[in-house]
């Protein structure tokens, strides 16, 4: 049994029947099966599938949004926020999966023509995270399924009753039972669900099982796709309004309590302005309200995962030790559920595990730098590379950093942003491969190059 948790306070919700290695077997097996008949079902029909469980979502969005709270903690109006915003990518999708998979000829003359068709993957693994559920899922299981895959989908163990729903939805929209099919449990579900003998595997999670999953796949010769986590840097230049500024990364750096892969992770400021901009933060981090997450006026909920804490308190603990100065929190709060403060730190360096290291918390490092060039370097001192930003009223300025920015996706004057139109990708530790973009729905088949001579 999988047992789920509230993280605000600790209570049970319920006790789900987790998968073991014989279902999981079963389950691919029902998958393998279902699979050829929906890749041979006209895309219409897929689209009309897909078009249904937009509709499911968009009626549920309360009662989803409320379970969605419950199990991971995130704030009541930004799961509201999470499911609408999958409504749009969902739109993104089925305007554009016929366009992106539509079949294409290269070259003709009178002898040769050459063609490129795309073919669904087959059965694929969807292992994914618990902070956006809705997001990471739906980036990979709705091109996926309007591609003619079948889908085994391994929500998180912290988002198992969401991932259920996503079953439920997507089966009465008319998804059969062997295309979508959810596996629930932890790691070792995930483990056995990579020992079948799948078409390709789509993992959004941390490095650290990213690394497992790659170094377990690697002669196993399928598509793999890692997104992974990150370290996401922003430089506020000169230039820049100070308060504008410190009021968009505040909410960067904290929406969802810092739990979100493109949180704003670091942040350098050019000295000229440093004071004025760390004040405005901290007054802007002072006034965000912490509490019960159901509650429509919270907006830091508590962390999804207990032992999470102990890594923000060690983070807090190193800063501290190497002579950072604490601006505002820095503790665990002492009651039921996993509650940390939201805390800021100037005076950091990259000594300190804090501008190193993910957070993946409500935590921040401010850094004053002297100008463009230092700004520049410590923003590429980093093994992950998924976005970073500049602030500046300069266009010219912000392209010419951005340029040199070894990152996914770059952001000029905003943060935490992610589009369905634009590829999501990470570079180095931040992973391979990408979703989102018309790229995100044709990476889910395989091309297949037509050489046709005329007899
Ligand atoms: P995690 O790595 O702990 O777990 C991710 C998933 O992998 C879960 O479903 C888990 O059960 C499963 N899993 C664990 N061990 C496994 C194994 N050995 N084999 C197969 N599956 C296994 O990550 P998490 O805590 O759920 O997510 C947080 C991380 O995800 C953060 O690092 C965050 O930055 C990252 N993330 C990245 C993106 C992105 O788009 N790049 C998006 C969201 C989250």
């Amino acid at each position: 049994m999988l047992t789920v948790r509230n993280p605000a306070d600790g209570s049970v919700i319920c006790e789900l029947p987790a998968d073991t290695a014989e279902s999981v077997q079963a389950k691919f097996e029902l998958a393998r099966a279902a699979q050829p008949a929906w890749a041979g079902t006209p895309l219409e029909e897929r689209l009309v599938a897909i078009r249904r469980f937009r509709a499911l979502l968009a009626e549920q969005v309360e009662a989803l949004a409320a379970t969605l709270t419950s199990e991971v903690g995130k704030p009541i109006r930004q799961s509201r926020n999470e499911i609408n915003g999958l409504l749009t990518r969902i739109d993104f999708f089925i305007d554009n999966a016929a366009g992106a998979t539509a079949d294409e000829t290269v070259f003709a003359d009178a002898a040769m023509t050459e063609r490129i068709t795309h073919e669904p993957l087959g059965a694929v693994a969807n292992i994914s995270a618990w902070n956006y559920p809705y997001f990471v899922g739906g980036n990979v299981f709705v091109p996926a399924l309007l591609t003619g895959n079948a889908v085994l989908y391994k929500p998180s163990e912290f988002a198992a009753l969401t991932g259920l729903h996503i079953a439920r939805l997507l089966h009465a929209a008319g998804v059969p039972p062997g295309v979508f099919v959810p596996l629930i449990g932890a790691g070792e579900v995930g483990t056995a669900l990579l020992a079948q003998k799948v078409d390709g595997v789509f993992f959004t999670g941390s490095h650290a099982t990213g690394a497992k999953i790659a170094a377990a796949m690697g002669p196993r010769m399928v598509k793999l796709q890692l997104e992974l986590g990150g370290k996401d840097p922003t430089y506020v230049c000169d230039d820049a309004d100070p308060v504008l500024a410190a009021e968009s990364l505040a909410d960067g750096a904290m929406y969802n309590t810092g739990q979100s892969c493109c949180s704003v992770e670091r942040i350098y400021v050019q000295e000229r302005i440093h004071d004025a901009f760390v004040e405005a933060f901290v007054a802007a981090v002072r006034g965000f309200k912490r509490g019960d997450p159901m509650d429509e006026a919270s907006y830091i909920g508590p962390l999804t995962r207990a032992p999470h804490l102990a890594v923000l308190v060690a983070q807090v603990a190193d800063a501290l030790a190497k002579g950072a100065t604490l601006r505002c929190g820095g503790r665990r709060i002492e009651q039921p559920g996993h509650w940390f403060e939201p805390t800021v730190f100037t005076g950091v360096d990259h000594r300190m595990e804090l501008m190193r290291e993910e957070s993946f918390g409500p935590i921040i490092g401010i850094q004053k730098v002297s100008g463009d060039d230092e700004a520049l370097a410590l923003m590429n001192d980093t093994r992950y590379g998924l976005t970073a930003g500049v602030y500046t009223p300069d266009e010219a300025r912000a392209r010419g950093l951005l340029a040199q920015v070894n990152a996914g996706s770059v952001y000029w004057n905003c943060c935490d942003r992610v589009s369905p139109r634009l590829p999501w990708s990470g570079r180095g530790d931040s992973g391979v491969g990408l979703t989102l973009s018309t790229y995100g729905i044709s990476n889910f088949t395989k091309p297949k190059a037509w050489h046709s001579r005329k007899p």
